[in-house]
């Protein structure tokens, strides 16, 4: 499993707030090469599917709505450590516990709409970037 990639989302919420140029441009400042990106929209189901992992808990309803409420920016980061960096780089799950200088601390509204999201393994990232891209769309 290689260990230089990760899979992030720019959440419809920073999307619809007009954050994904200051999110691009902090995820290239932190040393990350874009391997594969496109905007795009997923469907309710598609969401379930992809945060099935959180189907027991009681926030994956609202959470599934949401993912597939507006348009998203997908995409595949390459860089040294790349799982473990983007975590540090995008703060907390919960803005309110984000680190100042974070993504999440700097552009999210709440644990809900939390700006961005990126994969917690190089298992899941590999996972989750097959779920949008097509090994023809990577380089
Ligand atoms: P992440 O890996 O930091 O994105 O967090 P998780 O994998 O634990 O959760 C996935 C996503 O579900 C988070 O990014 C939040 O958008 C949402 N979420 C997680 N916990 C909660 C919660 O307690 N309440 C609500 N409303 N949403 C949550
Ligand atoms: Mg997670």
């Amino acid at each position: 499993m290689r260990s230089d990639r990760t899979f992030t989302m720019i959440k419809p919420d920073a999307v619809a707030n007009g954050h994904i140029g200051a999110i691009l441009a902090k995820i290239n400042e932190a040393g990350f090469r874009i391997a594969a990106m496109k905007y795009t929209k997923i469907t309710k189901d598609q969401a379930k599917k992809f945060y099935e992992v959180h189907q027991e808990r009681p926030f994956y309803e609202d959470l599934t709505d949401f993912m597939s409420s507006g348009t998203i920016v997908a995409a595949i980061l390459e860089k040294d450590n790349a799982v473990a960096d983007f975590r540090k780089l995008i703060g907390a799950t919960n803005p309110a516990e984000a680190e100042e200088g974070t993504i999440r601390k700097e552009f999210a509204e709440s644990m809900s709409r939390n700006a961005v999201h990126g994969s917690d393994s190089d298992e899941n990232a590999c996972i989750e970037g097959a779920f949008h891209f097509s090994g023809t769309e990577i380089f």
